[in-house]
């Protein structure tokens, strides 16, 4: 999500005449777009934004704003503790940035600029009604808000005609996006009419939205990829339960159950907090005996850290940071392993692969993802362009990475 906001606020910036700089010494304008999630997300961005400091000492122009939720977090706190910002803008008001910048209010707010020829993030939704207890985004994103469907199928429409083919719908809570009685299925379907959609992703669902008719379009439409992202944190339906979450876990495998029988190669990966406040030593192996079960085709894996302003937060923590993070390391360990499993499953299968860029690491070699989203490397070819699709032969893994082999068409 504040990828995407980035590139909304670069629109902004460019429908106003200012283009990027090559460094920040160069700037006359500089953005921290920040994250409030996690404690350690505003930490890095404080340290980021008094580095920038000195920058103000060559150029006694240059304005520096700080965006995002810890604009909304900390609000005119953030003015106090850096006195040398010059504004602060939270996300619901970034309409308002041509004014601040240029005393120009804009008439209208152009669509995000595109970060790369081949896929296009497109929010449909944001804020979040959910008030899970340890998350900071419903008081610094505000309630659920959904974008009217005309304007969401235009900016689709502006990125195809750039030649983008993939499309990933952003939301906070993607999947329970509604408007005016069409649902998020619908939307769905909407998007893979559009003709030069290829690839349709969405993140982040909730599993409460996983309905029946969502399910039945994602085992139907040919254009959404097998894959999806969708956070369970807990094994332990009491720790679930303490953390609002509104789901057990044998709902959450039912869902994982679905997808997996109807497409066992489906991909599917999470998010998982270990040592919530007053979690025993059974409810964190019920988080393993999770995971043995889902078979997730990887994890963001966090040691649970209180944000403040949330209800956990005021919860007394019985685990020591020491326990908090072998639990950490425990899930890890059984997660890479799994990972490493799922990964081979892929060994000896025909894949269409939509080319990224070249590899860093060694200019020979593309970066691609397949349609479950495993990342493959495959060795370059001279027509190989970003945004490509390659069919190519899964041949070998490197560390979790698979390696591909392109498949000569025949003449
Ligand atoms: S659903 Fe996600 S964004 Fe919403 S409160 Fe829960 S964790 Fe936070």
């Amino acid at each position: 999500m504040n990828e995407y906001d980035s590139a909304r606020l670069a629109a902004i910036l460019e429908f106003n005449g200012v283009f990027p700089a090559f460094a920040p010494e160069k700037a006359d304008i500089i953005l921290v777009n920040t994250c409030s999630v996690r404690a350690k997300a505003e930490e890095s961005a404080i340290a980021r934004i008094w580095d920038l400091k000195k920058l103000k000492i060559g150029n006694k122009g240059l304005k520096i704003g700080v965006l995002g939720c810890m604009a909304k977090n900390r609000g005119e706190s953030l003015l106090k503790d850096l006195p040398f910002l010059d504004f602060i803008l939270p996300p619901d008001e970034y309409q308002k940035l041509p004014e601040i910048l240029f005393h120009n209010p804009a008439p209208q707010t152009p669509f995000a600029k595109l970060s790369n020829k081949y896929s296009a993030f497109i929010a449909i939704q944001s804020g979040c009604n959910m008030r899970c207890a340890y998350c900071i985004v419903p008081y610094v994103r505000g309630r659920e808000q959904y974008r009217e469907p005309a304007s969401i199928l235009e900016e689709i429409e502006v990125a195809t005609a750039a030649g983008v083919s993939e499309i990933v719908l952003l939301g906070q809570t993607v999947n329970g996006y509604r408007y005016k009685g069409l649902s998020f299925p619908a939307l769905l379907k909407q998007v893979a009419n559009i003709e030069q959609v290829e690839r349709i992703r969405f993140i982040s669902p909730h599993p409460i939205h996983y309905t029946s008719e969502l399910l039945d379009i994602l085992m139907n439409e040919q254009k959404i990829a097998p894959h999806v992202h969708l956070p369970v944190q807990s094994g332990s339906n009491s720790v679930l339960k303490k953390m609002k979450r509104q789901y057990t876990r044998e709902a959450y495998l039912n869902i994982v159950q679905s997808l997996r029988s109807f497409n066992p190669l489906y991909g599917i990966t999470t998010d998982i907090i270990c040592g919530y406040p007053g979690e025993s030593e059974q409810e964190f192996e019920e988080t393993l005996s999770l995971l043995q079960e889902a078979r997730f085709d990887g994890a963001f894996m966090f040691a649970y850290s209180p944000r403040e302003g949330t209800p956990s937060a005021s919860e007394k923590e019985l685990i020591t940071e020491q326990e908090k993070k072998n639990r950490l390391q425990r899930v890890i360990d059984l997660q890479h392993s799994i990972t490493l499993e799922r990964a081979k499953l892929m060994l000896g299968r025909q894949e269409i692969i939509l080319l990224e860029k070249l590899s860093r690491r060694n200019s020979s070699e593309w970066v691609g993802k397949t349609g479950n989203f495993k990342k493959v490397i495959i060795p370059a070819q001279p027509d190989f362009r970003e945004g490509m699709y390659v069919d190519c032969v899964i041949e070998g893994i490197r560390g979790h990475t698979l390696k591909g082999s392109p498949i000569k068409k025949q003449m």
